[in-house]
């Protein structure tokens, strides 16, 4: 009697692979098998949108300049800078009602190399970095890092760098302290135990020449020759560049039961990549399908490829006006008319870690979606707090799909707090809540994901834009 009660009236707790059959699971493992087969071709912002726009021109997706008028069903993109990206799908229904938006997106914690990098030291050639977004600094010395990015020349020419993914390609590293001799060192809080200003990357070792007569900085002279010999360059033309450090390691399964992904770069490209997998496969909408792979969230989404730039509102003007509806105001009306599911990653409960959660509120791997009401820090502050109503909209989304989904907080109570690009959206007037997936190790160099998660993520995302 108390179990059947109980039955009807807790909520679901199960995690999603409990009863599973071996075909549902087939297709999750098959579809992230894809999903680490793209992260290992995509680990920056630009190889991401290089790859989603060479996939969205396959499936029939056009350059929104290129299109003179939009009719329900026509597919558009607009790239932005070839860092950030905007998708469409024209709904059945006029713009004017509002459109359906999944935002996410497609930049990762990492370490920049400095506009002047390259220095030598006791015989070693090194280049100098500057991390970009928020890092634990002392998980990124003695591992493998790849450059990747581009370098600009004063005639325009762009020399694209990509070294240490192939198997016979050269890696770099930050070294670190011996044990033996870190006393010091290891006194020092977590935070301080690594500066910096110290972030630098072993480079190489041979000094230039023949070494009959002593040449000061020989080293860094032999590596800008080989810089010159390969692509062309000279040391002035890095100030022009932007070269970025990822992990060198590739996207694995992880687990006895394979249940799991490691990868650098999954915050947020587990969300990017499921929406963009989704939009793909988008036929008739009643609503205009808009995705959205933006650039710089790691850093407070300013500039003009981040979600603050007025660059999104362009292209969904141009929607409008390649509709042939467009009058005043309507670009606002549109907004407020409009729903966004935020599509970022959330703190996955870490039983290692259970301190910082307030477990019944805490989002698990393998639980399916993380729904997040409100983010923000302390007393809610920054946060974009969902509409109960939109929150009932998008259950019932969930439900009537039968997709799992858990709607959690990053954390305890005034233990620390986060932000994504859900408020921007919010501010011009959409719905939006937070809805993407649970993640151990976050900002690391290897993130852990569920594969339930990320096939759920995938289900979600098109299921909300296919909603009737
Ligand atoms: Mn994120
Ligand atoms: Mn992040």
């Amino acid at each position: 009697m108390e179990e059947q009660l109980k039955e009807k009236l807790f909520k679901n707790d199960k995690t999603g692979w409990e009863g599973m059959d071996i075909e549902e699971k087939d297709v999750i493992y098959r579809f992230s098998q894809g999903y680490m087969d793209f992260l290992n071709r995509a680990k920056t912002e630009r190889e991401f949108i290089a790859r989603a726009k060479e996939h969205a021109d396959s499936k029939g997706f056009r350059d929104i300049a290129t299109v003179e008028k939009l009719n329900p069903g026509d597919k558009v993109y607009y790239v932005n800078r070839d860092k950030s990206m905007y998708l469409a799908v024209i709904g059945e229904e006029s713009l004017e009602k509002g459109i359906n938006i999944v935002g996410a997106h497609v930049d990762s914690p990492r370490l920049d190399l400095k506009p002047n990098p390259l220095y030598e030291d006791g015989g070693f050639a090194y280049l100098k970095t500057h991390y970009y977004g928020g890092i634990k600094k002392y998980q990124w010395t003695t591992i493998p890092l790849s450059i990747h990015g581009v370098i600009v020349k004063t005639n325009g020419e762009r020399v694209f760098i990509n070294i240490g993914e192939a198997e016979n390609d050269p890696i770099f590293t930050i070294t670190d302290l011996l044990p033996h001799l870190a006393q010091e060192q290891m006194q020092k809080k977590l935070k301080d135990g690594i500066n910096g200003e110290d972030l630098n990357l072993l480079a190489g070792s041979i000094p230039y020449g023949d070494g009959d007569k002593k040449i000061p900085e020989s080293v860094k002279l032999n590596i800008l020759s080989i810089l010159n010999t390969k692509y062309g360059i000279t040391e002035q033309d890095l100030t022009s560049a932007e070269l970025e450090l990822v992990p060198a390691f590739k996207a694995r399964t992880l687990g006895f039961d394979g249940s799991m992904v490691a990868a650098y770069g999954q915050d947020d490209k587990v969300c990017a990549y499921t929406s963009f997998a989704a939009m793909m496969e988008l036929e008739k909408v009643r609503k205009t399908a808009v995705c959205i792979l933006s650039d710089k969230e790691e850093i407070g989404s300013m500039g003009n490829t981040g979600m603050e730039s007025h660059v999104f509102d362009y292209f969904i003007s141009e929607l409008l006006n390649k509709s042939g509806i467009n009058k005043p105001n309507l670009l606002e009306k549109l907004f407020c008319y409009s729903k966004m599911l935020s599509a970022d990653v959330d703190a996955g409960f870490d039983p290692i870690y259970a301190s910082v959660s307030d477990k019944p509120n805490a989002g698990f791997l393998g639980k399916g979606m993380s729904l997040n009401k409100y983010t923000g820090a302390r007393g809610k502050s920054g946060a974009s707090d969902a509409n109960a109503e939109f929150v009932g909209y998008i259950r019932h989304i969930m439900e009537s799909n039968d997709i799992k989904y858990q709607v959690v907080e990053l954390g305890k109570v005034d233990i620390g707090g986060g932000g994504t690009i859900a408020y921007i959206l919010a501010n011009k007037g959409a719905d939006v809540i937070d809805c993407g997936v649970p993640l151990l190790s976050m900002h690391s160099p290897y993130e852990v994901t569920s594969k339930y998660d990320i096939y759920s993520a995938y289900r979600t995302y098109k299921a909300f834009w296919e909603a009737m």
